[in-house]
This record gives structure tokens, C-alpha cells and sequence, in this order.
């Protein structure tokens, strides 16, 4: 019976868990035994004892969780302590970040262990229950709409009071795929006034269909802006030009900015310049979602709010781990999917490498990065 570990999370800020008392059932349903690391599931509001309840065995550190470990469920990337503390041949499973955290992968691969990034779990349908981009994604679209409301002095909806009118907030969201429909309805649902755009032709559709408005530069090369996967294409200056001349006239008049655009495997576009945050009226808000691959607006920076010239820019680097409860719940269910593709019927870990879930997602094996999209990162 394969032994899987999950363990706390040691990166500073990240109180998700890669486990919850369902997903640990559901686990040992398929035959594994699981061990759990006391205190994992602290900064998910889920104590040990649940866990426990649920038939995992709690080991009191790390090291002690790991080692009889076949397979480690993680969030985030493992330390080089945690990767160490792994049995050579062990296989691990995570948001494990590999465009950007090359080093972990590669002293996984020095230590002889096979690793899976769930960020490159394909599209398919098949796997739309592992889609662990989606799931926190979407959870981190609500959260910044709650953050922002938070961070602006003003209400969101407006209001009729004997004192008299309250006008409602304006809020923009730049980029409209998962994390940005999700802002576009919370925020429609607080009863802000919303408008959002993209690149993508598909999600004007989508964005109009929540009730907003879509503005973009619609040309010949907007219409073609989308790979066959459904994510961004890199716009031509030309393009990114007309669009921040459309932006700038319509930023000056936001008093909330949601910025979630990414390239998978690039930083992060730049879509709103010091000039734009500056036009913009005292005490407006701008959320950057995408502040940990490098931001999407001039001067933002991770975990810190920067003020520029009357706007508060808000760069949370970890969105997900503020309603960790939830995004570990979705999360251990995307990893439970992924699971029953490595598992075998006798309770083995003997993933099959010829499942495109399993071939699309293998980052590290034989000791080496052995994923295709990142050997010209070398
Ligand atoms: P993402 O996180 O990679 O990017 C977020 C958004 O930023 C995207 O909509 C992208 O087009 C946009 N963007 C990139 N550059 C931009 C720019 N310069 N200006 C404005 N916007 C820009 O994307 P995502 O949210 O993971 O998903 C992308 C698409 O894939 C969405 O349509 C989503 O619904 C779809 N999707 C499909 C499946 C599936 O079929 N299983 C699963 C999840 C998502």
C-alpha cells in the first residue's frame, strides 16, 4: 500500500493545504494510506483531529511525515529540506510553479524523484476536474473584488438614502478569463458598474453575457488573438499601443482596476502604465492578480499597497491562501482526481506515461527536467 504524505506549507504567507479530511477518504478509497504533518491544515481552519477522523496517520514533522512518503500532495514547490527528506524514487504533485522555480525542479531531479505540475494539466475535458488553475483562479477573481471593496473608501452599490444619492463604483477588469469573469460577477453582484477586456475575441461573449461592458481595440489581429489551447497570444506593439490609448481614456474615469491578464510561460503583460495610475482620482483602487509573474501595472509589488498619486495599488501575491478554506477544499479535489491517474488498482503508485494528463504534466523524471516546454529554459 503506497504511502502518500502531505505536509504544511513553508512558504511564507501560503495557508493552503494540499489535503482535506474528504480528499484524505477519499485517498485511502483508492487504496493508499495517507500521513499528514500536525498543523497542516491550520491555516485551512482544519485541525488534526479531522484528519484524523478521516483514517490519516499525523506525523510531528515534516521529515517524519516524508519519509516513508511514495507520494507528496503539496501546494507549493518543496523546499530543499523537504526535497531532501524524500525517498529517491517518490513522486511529487503541485502548483510547482516550473517556468519560474526551475532550481526546485531541478534538486528534485538530483534527488532522484518523479514530479508533476498540475499548471500543466492539459485543457481537455477529461481533466476539467483537475484543473487546479481554474479552480483557485476563480477563487482568487471573488477574492480580489472583496480586497478592493476593502481597500476603497467608498460603497460599491448605489444608494438611495434620505441623505441622498450614493453613485455606484466603476470597476474595470483587464483580462477576462477565469479569475477576471469571476471578479466581473462578484463585482456586478456588490452592484458596481463593470467593464472588462481582453485579447481573446471569445471572452467579449462571456463578459457581455455577465452584464458588462467590453472594451477593446476589435481589429484584424484581435480576432486572431487566441492559440488553439484558448490562452493569450503576445500582441504586437502596434496592437498594444491603440489598446492603452483606448485604456487610458477609459482608466481615468474607473475608481476600481482588476488586472488578471498572464501568457502561460511569460511575465506577465504590462497593461497599465505610471501615467494611467496617475490619471486616476483620488482614492481608486487597483488589484494587480498578477503581481507574482511580474504584474500587470506599473509599480506593483508583491504582499505591499503603493500608492501612486491618489490610487492605492494592491499587489497580493497570494490571493487563493485569504479564503484558504475553500481553495484547499477545490484544490485536495483537483489533486484526488490527478491521484487516480497515478494510482493503480493494488494501491500502488504506477502512473501510466502514455495518459496524455500524465505525459502533458511530468515535469521532472529520470533524473532531470524532462518537460518539453522547459528545456530552452536551460
Ligand atoms: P490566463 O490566466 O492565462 O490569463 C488570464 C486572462 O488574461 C486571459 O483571458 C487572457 O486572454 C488575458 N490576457 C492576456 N494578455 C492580455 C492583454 N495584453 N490584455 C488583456 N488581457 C490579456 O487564462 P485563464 O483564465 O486560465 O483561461 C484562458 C481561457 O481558457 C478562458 O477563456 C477560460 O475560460 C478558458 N478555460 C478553458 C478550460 C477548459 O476548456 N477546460 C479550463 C479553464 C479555462
Amino acid at each position: 500500500m503506497a504511502v502518500v504524505a502531505v505536509i504544511t506549507e513553508s512558504r511564507a504567507g501560503e495557508t493552503r493545504v494540499a489535503a482535506t479530511p474528504d480528499s484524505v477518504k477519499k485517498l485511502m478509497a483508492l487504496g493508499l494510506s495517507v500521513t499528514v504533518q500536525a498543523g497542516a491544515g491550520a491555516g485551512a481552519s482544519i485541525p488534526d483531529a479531522d484528519y484524523e477522523a478521516a483514517g490519516a496517520k499525523i506525523a510531528g514533522t515534516a521529515a517524519a511525515a516524508l519519509a516513508e512518503a511514495d507520494l507528496l500532495l503539496k501546494v507549493r514547490t518543496p523546499t530543499p529540506e523537504e526535497t531532501a527528506s524524500l525517498k529517491p524514487g517518490a513522486v511529487v504533485v503541485g502548483l510547482l510553479n516550473p517556468f519560474l522555480e526551475r532550481p526546485a525542479l531541478e534538486a528534485l531531479a538530483a534527488r532522484g524523484v518523479s514530479a508533476f505540475a498540475m499548471e500543466f494539466v492539459p485543457r481537455i475535458t477529461r481533466a476539467q476536474v483537475m484543473d487546479a488553475l481554474s479552480s483557485q483562479a476563480n477563487l482568487a477573481g471573488y477574492r480580489a473584488v472583496i480586497e478592493a471593496a476593502e481597500a476603497f473608501g467608498r460603497a460599491m452599490p448605489m444608494m438611495m438614502t434620505a441623505a441622498g444619492a450614493i453613485a455606484p463604483a466603476k470597476v474595470f477588469v483587464m483580462g477576462a478569463g477565469v479569475a477576471g469573469l469571476q471578479a466581473i460577477a462578484t463585482a456586478r453582484r456588490l452592484g458596481g458598474v463593470v467593464t472588462a477586456t481582453d485579447v481573446r475575441p471569445a471572452s467579449k461573449e462571456q463578459v457581455e453575457s455577465l452584464g458588462a461592458k467590453f472594451i477593446a481595440v476589435e481589429d484584424e489581429e484581435f480576432k486572431a488573438a487566441e492559440t488553439a489551447a484558448g490562452y493569450a497570444k503576445p500582441m504586437s506593439a502596434e496592437y498594444q499601443a491603440k489598446q492603452a490609448a483606448l485604456v487610458s481614456e477609459h482608466i481615468k474615469k474607473q475608481d476600481i482596476v482588476i488586472t488578471t491578464a498572464l501568457i502561460p510561460g511569460r511575465a506577465a503583460p504590462r497593461l497599465v502604465s505610471e501615467e494611467q495610475v496617475l490619471s486616476m482620482k483620488p482614492g481608486s483602487v487597483i488589484i494587480d492578480l498578477a503581481v507574482e509573474q511580474g504584474g500587470n501595472v506599473a509599480g506593483a509589488k508583491a504582499d505591499e499597497v503603493v500608492t501612486l498619486g491618489g490610487a492605492k495599488i494592491v499587489g497580493i501575491a497570494n490571493l487563493p491562501g485569504r479564503i484558504a478554506a475553500d481553495s484547499s477544499a477545490l484544490y485536495a479535489r483537483n489533486l484526488l482526481a490527478f491521484v487516480g491517474l497515478l494510482a493503480d488498482k493494488t494501491g500502488q503508485i504506477a502512473p501510466d506515461l502514455e495518459d496524455e494528463i500524465l505525459k502533458a504534466a511530468l515535469v521532472v523524471s529520470g533524473g532531470a527536467i524532462s518537460h518539453p516546454a522547459l528545456q530552452s529554459a536551460a
